[in-house]
C-alpha cells in the first residue's frame, strides 16, 4: 500500500518537475531569455525541496552534481534571474529561496514555514492580495513583491506520532 502510494506520489514529483522546467522554458522564450544549465539545475533544486534553500545549500549541491566549477556568485546570479522571472521568491526571515507557484491567480502568497521541520506551504489567498492592493493604494505605495510569511508549527510537528501495536491483525 505504502510503496504504490510512494510510486503514485514520485510520479506525481517527476512530473510535476518537468512542468516546472517547461513552464520556466517557455516564460523565457517570451522574455527573451536564457535558461542556462546553472538557471536550470537552481530552479530544479527549489522544485524538489519542500523547504526553502538558502544559497550555500543550494551551491553544495550543485557542486555534487556538477563537474565544472560552481561558485557563490554563480548561483545569486541565478538566484536573481529567476526572481526577475517570478519564478522564484525570497524567504526574508530564513534568507533563502522557494519555487513560486505559476498557476496561482494572484502574486501574494502567504508562506506558512516550520520551525521544527523547516518545510514551507505556500498558500494562495485572493482576499489577502486585495488587502494588499487595497492598502498600498490608499497609501501611494508600490508593492514589488507581497510576501507574507508566518512561522510557527506544522500540523505533523505539532502531532505526537501515532504507534500502532504490531501484531494487528489484518483485513484481508
Ligand atoms: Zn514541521
Amino acid at each position: 500500500m505504502a510503496t504504490r502510494l510512494d510510486d503514485r506520489m514520485r510520479a506525481a514529483r517527476t512530473a510535476r518537475l518537468r512542468q516546472v522546467v517547461a513552464d520556466a522554458e517557455r516564460l523565457c522564450r517570451e522574455k527573451g531569455e536564457r535558461l542556462t544549465p546553472v538557471r536550470r539545475e537552481v530552479l530544479r533544486l527549489l522544485a524538489r525541496s519542500e523547504e526553502p534553500l538558502g544559497a550555500y545549500a543550494l551551491l553544495a549541491q550543485l557542486r555534487r552534481q556538477r563537474t565544472g566549477r560552481v561558485d557563490a556568485p554563480t548561483v545569486y546570479r541565478a538566484l536573481d534571474f529567476l526572481l526577475k522571472l517570478g519564478l522564484a521568491t525570497r524567504i526574508e526571515s530564513r534568507s533563502a529561496w522557494v519555487l513560486v507557484d505559476r498557476s496561482a491567480r494572484s502574486d501574494a502568497s502567504v508562506f506558512f514555514l516550520c520551525n521544527t521541520c523547516n518545510t514551507s506551504v505556500a498558500i494562495e489567498n485572493l482576499g489577502v492580495a486585495d488587502l494588499i492592493a487595497d492598502s498600498a493604494r490608499s497609501l501611494g505605495f508600490q508593492v514589488n513583491r507581497p510576501v507574507i510569511e508566518c512561522s510557527g508549527t506544522c500540523a505533523s510537528c505539532s502531532t505526537p506520532p501515532v504507534t500502532t501495536p504490531t501484531g494487528q491483525e489484518r483485513s484481508p
